[in-house]
């Protein structure tokens, strides 16, 4: 059990931090209190907003000693409530956002050292500005920092050719729960000393250490893309055409998302200046990136396989971007339909992941499953199908009140799905984690094994539960 923050700890943290790194001011507080999706909020005595690794360390040494649970926080972007603290109030905010330098780009070695509060969109520029490209983008890389990318091992939309955050990775710095500092930054290709720390920050959610910078993998500038519009029938025949992309073009495809009519048709009415690439409405689109060097290298594959696709009627319809305007276009209908969906009102998401080969089979059956449960209940699959992933979301019947709906039938209906994964061998949480959204779902699904070695990890390293209790696992 923590302990309420005493005014002497309070008092010193005032002192370390100075005024731009403490504040109890309710309005500069609000906006971290709440989660983006509205779903969570809480209450803190403070926040604290250390300007260094060594400030980082020195609170927590001050908290460690007081038995003072510590909430880290990024851009505030995560799915699953992970960095908003409980209603109590003795929780304290730790937001990173102002460690936010880049502290060195090696161009030759392609890996930059970047603090944990630099937001993904800044890191793109600054390594676009140095001839190379972090290959990791989501649709909330406007708020989403570097320290929140690593503890929730964010995934997005280039995972197909480029892995998840973790893959990404190659060194970290954090503080740990004693106050201690890990410093891990060196990217080292091999490092045979026992457990990976460096793997076990990455999704940890804060409840193992506090990321205060990390090492990371960029890649050249891509030169040329290809970003093609594909309206197709099925998920299934999605799949197929992935299976054919794959092995005629292999790894210069690096986006592969599904996205079905009402997602797209809800993107254009809710977020202004959205047009559909394709007039006529089809049951799925299918959003493909290619990606190389140079237009030369990318040598028209894309609209090769397109065209026998169109000849053999496995798509129905097609639209290659003209260029990188149209591009970014289309991928805004995509990265948008968190917000249209947030502007339709309330609903249940999941963030899902099945064997790749299983995806159409579960995007197929569980609307099914669900009506037959529960009557009218409408049921969208959109995301990385190429990754095995769809978040899908689940509305209530039209014309019931929904938040009624949802307090009646939420949990129910969110059982059905992950046993419905689970079936399929897949996992609740794909990309997104475990946050408080997911912690009693997963302590009731998981395998006991899993779920005992990840308490005795936690156990281990932070044995008072100072770090983001009542968050991923108790
Ligand atoms: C529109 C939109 C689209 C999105 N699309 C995707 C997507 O495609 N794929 C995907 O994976 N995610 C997606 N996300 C979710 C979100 O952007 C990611 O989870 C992101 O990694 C969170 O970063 P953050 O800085 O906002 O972290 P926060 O939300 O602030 O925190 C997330 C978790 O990490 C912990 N944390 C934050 N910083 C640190 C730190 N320095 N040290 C230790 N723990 C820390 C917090 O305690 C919390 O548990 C999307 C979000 C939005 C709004």
């Amino acid at each position: 059990m923590t302990r309420a923050p005493s005014p002497s700890l309070l008092a010193a943290l005032a002192q370390l931090l100075g005024p731009k790194g403490y504040t109890t001011d309710t309005d500069a507080m609000a906006p971290w209190l709440t989660d983006w999706r509205g779903k969570y909020s809480g209450r803190s005595a403070a926040m604290l907003s250390p300007a260094s690794t060594a400030e980082v360390a020195a609170a927590v040494r001050l908290c460690a000693d007081a038995e003072v649970a510590l909430v880290p926080q990024g851009g505030n972007s995560g799915m699953v409530g992970g960095a908003t603290p409980d209603a109590g109030g003795d929780q304290l905010l730790l937001s990173l956002r102002r460690m936010n330098r880049v502290r060195s780009v090696d161009t030759a070695a392609q890996i930059a050292v970047a603090e944990a509060g630099v937001i993904l969109e800044t890191f793109h520029h600054e390594a676009l500005a140095h001839g190379l490209r972090f290959p990791l983008t989501l649709g909330g890389k406007g708020s989403a920092t570097i320290g929140g990318l690593v503890s929730t091992n964010a995934g997005g939309t280039q995972v197909l050719r480029h892995g998840t955050m973790r893959a990404l990775v190659a060194g970290i710095e954090a503080v740990l729960p004693d106050g201690s500092i890990f410093d891990g930054l060196a990217p080292l290709k091999k490092d045979n000393r026992g457990y990976d720390l460096r793997h076990l920050l990455c999704g940890a959610e804060g409840t193992l250490g506090i990321v205060t910078a990390a090492s990371l993998h960029l890649v050249p500038a891509a030169a040329a893309r290809r970003t093609a519009w594909i309206a197709i029938d099925s998920p299934a025949r999605a799949l197929l055409l992935l299976r054919r992309l794959d092995a005629s073009i292999g790894r210069e495809l690096e986006g592969f998302e599904i996205v079905p009519h009402a997602c797209l048709d809800a993107v254009l009415r809710h977020i202004p200046q959205t047009r559909a690439p394709i007039a006529a409405a089809h049951p799925w689109y299918v959003l493909a990136e290619l990606a190389g060097k140079s237009d030369q290298a990318l040598g028209g594959a894309l609209e090769r396989e397109l065209a026998a696709a169109l000849d053999t009627g496995l798509i129905r319809d097609v639209v290659i971007a003209k260029n990188d305007r149209e591009s970014e276009d289309f991928w805004r209908l995509r990265d948008s339909i968190s917000e249209a969906e947030r502007a339709e009102g309330p609903a249940l998401q999941h963030d899902v992941s099945v064997p790749v080969d299983l995806m159409p089979t579960f995007i197929a059956e569980n609307p099914a499953r669900l009506k037959q449960a529960f009557p009218g209940a409408r049921a969208l699959s959109f995301g990385h199908l190429g990754d095995g992933n769809v978040h899908h979301h689940v509305q209530p019947p039209v014309g019931a009140d929904g938040a009624a709906w949802l307090a009646a039938h939420g949990a129910a209906v969110s059982r059905l799905v992950y046993a419905h994964v689970i079936e399929l061998g897949g996992s609740l949480s794909a990309e997104h984690g475990i946050g408080q959204m997911k912690r009693a779902i997963m302590a009731e699904l998981d395998s006991p094994a899993r779920l005992a070695a990840l308490r005795a990890i936690k156990a281990g390293l932070d044995p008072a539960g100072i770090f983001n209790p009542g968050k991923l696992i108790d």
